[in-house]
């Protein structure tokens, strides 16, 4: 059974009377900041001057620095800004300035776990990862709720690196949902997995197959539209709620009979291996070498990919249907 930890579990102690510095004012710095400071402790900011966050940083009621001068007052140094963006934020302006005994927090495991950042050994390193959309991280807390994290302990350099990342889970308001400890390889990893082979990749292309079998076979576009993305949701809302059992018990007879006799034929073994195969890509460091390759280049692959997408008939079609359903 996993480690979960609740608020009881944790305790804001270890960060009282210290610096925070959060790093970005973006989807997770903002929700982060304002969160920690909503729990009583003591949040700076360290932004880039001229960015366009510094001012609504300081008109939030922050005390805003450059990075380098945010990180030198720090005891805690929480790297918040886009993970293309952090090694050579890093290596140029937060590194240089951390004092010996700093905690450095991360959201996200993959610099750090693919070596792009590689951490001086007299410093903390610990990742604090929610797991919902970053608006949601205000959102909850401000509603007296939070959203679940991940917890990891990378370099325990004070011995009491898992409660300060405990801390920040709860300044942060994750503890009242949960929090589960876990590795950063298992974070990292499992995070790249998940969205290549199920949720981006797997249902983007589920999604996209099913309506060109649709269309190639004379259905009507729209009809087909409605049938395998827009309902999507509606079984996905089902499995979420019930889980997948509970979601065939809610809908009818036939389709429990013909999913349950028909999908092992068309999500079958081949498709598991060719996971793994992804998988492999992750684990062996693959992935991201490529990755990093494409984002220093510009992006230009991705750019080429976004517009071949942007042009597919299902999106075409899906502009007119979420008119109809939305308004939009
Ligand atoms: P974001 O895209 O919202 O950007 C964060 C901030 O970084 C912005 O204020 C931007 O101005 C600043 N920034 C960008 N480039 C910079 C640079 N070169 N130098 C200085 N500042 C720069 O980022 P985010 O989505 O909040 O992601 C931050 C971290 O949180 C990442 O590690 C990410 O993986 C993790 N995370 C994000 C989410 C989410 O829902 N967005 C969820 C879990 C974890
Ligand atoms: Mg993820
Ligand atoms: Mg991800
Ligand atoms: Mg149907
Ligand atoms: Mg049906």
């Amino acid at each position: 059974m996993a480690k979960i930890y609740r608020d009881v579990d944790a305790s804001l102690e270890p960060l009282k009377g210290k610096t925070i510095a959060v790093i970005g004012y973006g989807i997770q710095g903002r929700a982060q900041a304002l969160n920690l400071r909503d729990s009583g402790l003591n949040v700076i900011l360290g932004l880039r001057r001229g960015g366009k966050s510094w001012d609504q940083a300081v008109a939030e009621g922050f005390r805003v620095f450059e990075i380098g001068q945010a990180v030198a007052k720090a005891d805690v140094v929480m790297v918040l800004i886009p993970d293309m963006e952090q090694p050579k934020v890093w290596e140029e302006q937060i590194e240089p300035n951390l004092k010996p005994g700093t905690v450095v927090d991360f959201a996200h495991g993959f610099n750090i776990h693919f070596g792009l950042i590689k951490p001086p050994p007299n410093v903390d390193v610990v990742m604090v990862a929610p797991k919902g959309p970053g608006r949601a991280v205000r959102e909850e807390y401000l509603s007296g709720r939070g959203v679940p994290a991940l917890v990891a302990v990378y370099q325990n350099y004070s011995g009491r690196a898992m409660e300060y990342a405990l801390a920040i889970a709860k300044g942060i308001g994750a503890t009242r949902a949960g929090v589960i400890e876990t590795t950063f390889a298992e974070e990292t990893e499992t995070d790249l997995i998940g969205e290549q082979t199920v949720l981006v990749g797997g249902l983007m292309e589920l999604i996209k197959k099913g309506f060109e079998t649709l269309v190639e076979l004379g259905y009507q576009p729209e009809v087909a539209y409605f049938e395998v993305l827009n309902e999507a949701k509606l079984i996905m809302d089902l499995i979420w709620q019930r889980g997948i059992y509970g979601m065939l018990n809610g809908v009818s007879d036939t389709a429990k009979y013909g999913g349950l006799t028909v999908g092992p034929k068309i999500i079958d073994e081949s498709v598991k291996q060719r996971m793994r195969e992804a998988a492999a890509r992750v684990r062996s460091g693959e992935f991201a070498k490529e990755w990093v390759t494409e984002y220093n280049r510009g992006g230009p692959t991705l750019r080429k990919l976004m517009e071949e997408v942007k042009n597919h008939q299902i999106e075409k079609v899906g502009i007119e249907m979420r008119r109809l359903l939305f308004g939009q």
